[in-house]
């Protein structure tokens, strides 16, 4: 319950939470939070909110916060409570002391998609100018990296087609591997009211999610998928609509490359991708997939969404170029009510790729090896900049653990808790000199830190997020920086400590340099968000005020590019070691690690991750619901209580990932994707048994 006082001020800011990206009027009682109100104006939410943006913010002012930097010599010792000054120099003369020592590429940073572009962008332009190397990654490694890769490989353009409004004006939505109504609940509501209108579903996912209970007046179809087969499903589709002329001949024609499209069609069309050759392999049957296909192909508009479950696999890559191949063979590219659009998971994932954190791209996405492109950022920044790709962070924990890579200055993620394999990253991050952590909280990752950089908060800074639909919305500052200072002014201090001068006065000069660099934002400034609102990126001279549909008349590459896309089966099977298929996934009242939300009063509506098993495994196990389970895979092992259901089928286990202490990614292993290193979270081979309370 919260104690509604008389605001003293206010202002229109955007929810820290997922990648829809709500507008809320966050007013203020001098340094406490009287209430978050959705802002009817803004363009992604148009009023509404979800449990998270609403009421968990209580994090920001929770007694948990750090208010004062610390520093320690090593991870054995205390940690010593210091001012800015001693904590920036301490960390300034270990980076530069160890480069002296190890070379120029032993350190590095990490960009977080929970910072606002401008602090993504800083963080990157620290590593590359102040560093002097590319070794600067995301966490958009780990979540939508296979986005990125697969939709400038097929459409041109790292990014999702169309706005959130679109979706009204679909006939069909295909939702693949997402769960909206939780991870995504002011979109979810919004595909919910499409339904009713009359909009057809297909969800294609191992569980049933909510979306398909929703009462509506068209059909709905769920092809319940094994874990890890969405290659081989979305092969099967386009098999269907291949080999039944249900293409859109003019489209593939008019917008296409016919060299590419040619080797797709000829390697789609074999029998072995049909579904009755896959049904084996993904366990749905074959007349449902080609009924499904027929939909799709048969509507007039056909919107595809899709989340994590695509994208966190050892072929993410391949089954996100196999959802535009899909798209554009339907001719469902370019127009309101189709498009292929990918449901980023936090609020800044988009941005934090579009501001150059990938160790191969600088800002707008281009490459460290085109020497043009370099040149303008060596004239701006002042620089030589390194040609040659840097490290993923994945890369960055095997260099570490071979003694190659000896500092990590880490912004706003819980590596130790995010990433997969936890024992693996904990040894990496244990055998670095110098580790610097600058976050909210203490976090898991924060153990193995020499230096600790209190954050701040979205309610305490300026700057810009943007959503799943490109759009760039403003971040306004309604507190005092309960440390004293905002993320960006910390990367400011800590460049100038390292003799690389960064002088900013405020984050709209930040973003003014953004767009002069960066070709898909030149027209961007807070002036201009001030008057729209909002801007959907592209922005630019083609493009004066945004652009809600991308594609409509040709793709950034000319020509779509069919790719094709092989089945290539995951290591992660069922086996007699470990025969179930455990994948992960969300809940509303919850956010990612829940760092946030569990130190708000959401944490009343879920306090524990929980196993979810089928009725059949339950019962072969002799497990009920609520008893204690041991899960094991070849990364390690963690216990959880059971939920017996019926939403997953018969071999596949489902959890959460909200809560330290059940540690899924203790047992998630380093599979990943080929192209992109992305972690395989939806598939990990399991054995459960029933154990005793722990
Ligand atoms: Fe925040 Fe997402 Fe909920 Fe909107 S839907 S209020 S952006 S968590």
């Amino acid at each position: 319950v919260i104690e509604a006082g008389q605001p003293t001020h206010s202002a229109i800011t955007t929810c820290a939470y997922c990648g829809v990206g709500c507008s809320f009027k966050a007013e203020m009682q001098g340094e406490t939070v009287v209430r978050m109100t959705p802002w009817k104006g803004g363009a992604a939410n148009h009023g509404h909110s979800c449990v998270k943006g609403r009421f968990a913010f209580g994090y920001a002012t929770h007694p948990d916060r750090l208010r004062q930097p610390m520093i320690r010599d090593s991870i054995d010792q205390p940690w010593r409570p210091v001012g800015w000054e001693e904590a920036i120099s301490f960390a300034a003369s270990r980076l530069r002391a160890i480069q002296d020592e190890y070379g120029r590429d032993s350190i590095g940073g990490i960009t977080s998609s929970r910072c606002t572009n401008e602090e993504t962008y800083l963080v990157q332009k620290l590593v590359r100018a102040g560093f002097g190397n590319n070794n600067t990654d995301t966490c958009a490694r780990v979540c939508h990296s296979p986005t990125g890769y697969g939709l400038k490989t097929t459409l041109g353009e790292s990014a999702g087609t169309q706005t959130f409004d679109s979706v009204m004006a679909a006939d069909v939505i295909v939702v693949i591997g997402a769960n909206p109504t939780d991870a995504h609940p002011v979109f979810g509501s919004q595909l919910r009211r499409r339904l009713r209108e009359g909009a057809e579903l297909i969800v294609i996912d191992p569980r049933r999610i909510d979306l398909l209970a929703t009462p509506h007046r068209g059909g709905a179809q769920h092809l319940a998928l094994q874990p890890g087969t969405n290659v081989a499903m979305v092969n099967a589709l386009a098999h269907v609509v291949v080999t039944e002329g249900l293409e859109d001949t003019d489209f593939i024609a008019r917008r296409c490359d016919a060299s590419a499209y040619g080797a797709w069609r000829d390697f789609i069309s074999q029998q072995r991708n049909s579904p009755e050759a896959t049904e084996a392999i993904t366990g749905v049957p074959a007349d449902l997939v080609r009924q499904a296909a027929r939909t799709y192909a048969r509507a007039g508009n056909g919107a595809i969404y899709y989340g994590l479950g695509v994208t966190e696999h050892s072929q993410g890559s391949t089954m996100v170029m196999g959802i535009a191949n899909l798209a554009m063979a339907t001719g469902n590219i370019g127009r309101e009510g189709v498009g292929v659009n990918p449901l980023r998971g936090q609020n800044n994932v988009q941005g934090s790729c579009d501001m150059g954190s990938f160790p191969h791209e600088l800002p707008g996405y281009q490459h460290v090896s085109d020497a043009q492109v370099r040149a303008r950022f060596e004239a701006a920044w002042g620089v030589q900049l390194d040609d040659e790709p840097g490290l993923r962070i994945p890369n960055m924990f095997d260099a570490a653990l071979a003694g190659q890579f000896k500092a990590l200055y880490v912004q706003g993620e819980d590596i130790a808790q995010s990433d997969p394999n936890t024992q693996h990253v904990e040894a990496a991050l244990r055998s670095l000199d110098c580790l610097i952590v600058q976050d909210i909280f203490l976090n898991e990752t924060a153990k193995y830190a020499h230096v600790l950089l209190p954050g701040s908060s979205f309610l305490e800074k300026d700057g810009t997020f943007t959503n799943a639909e490109r759009r760039i919305n403003r971040v306004r500052k309604v507190m005092t920086p309960l440390a004293g200072k905002q993320d960006w002014e910390v990367t400011v201090d800590l460049a100038n400590a390292l003799g690389y001068p960064m002088h900013y006065r405020h984050p709209s000069e930040i973003m003014d340099e953004i767009a002069s660099l960066t070709p898909s934002f030149t027209g961007v400034s807070y002036d201009k968000l001030e008057r729209l609102g909002s801007i959907q990126w592209p922005c630019n001279d083609a493009h004066p005020d945004g652009t809600p549909i991308m594609h409509e008349q040709d793709f950034p590459i000319g020509q779509g590019r069919f790719a094709v896309t092989e089945f290539i089966p995951t290591d992660e099977r069922a086996t007699r070691r470990f025969p179930l298929l455990l994948t992960t996934g969300r809940i509303l009242s919850q956010y990612n690690v829940g760092a946030q939300t569990r130190r708000t009063h959401n944490q009343q509506w879920h306090d524990e991750d929980i196993l979810e098993l089928h009725p059949e495994d339950a019962e072969l196990r002799g497990v009920r619901d609520g008893d204690w389970l041991g899960i094991t895979s070849r990364a390690g092992q963690t216990v959880l209580r059971a939920r017996i259901s019926d939403r997953i089928p018969v071999g596949v286990v489902y959890t959460t990932f909200h809560h330290p202490g059940s540690g899924a990614n203790v047992i998630t292993t380093d599979s990943s994707d080929w192209a992109t290193n992305c972690p395989e979270y939806k598939v990990t081979a399991v054995q459960v048994e029933k154990v005793s309370q722990p």
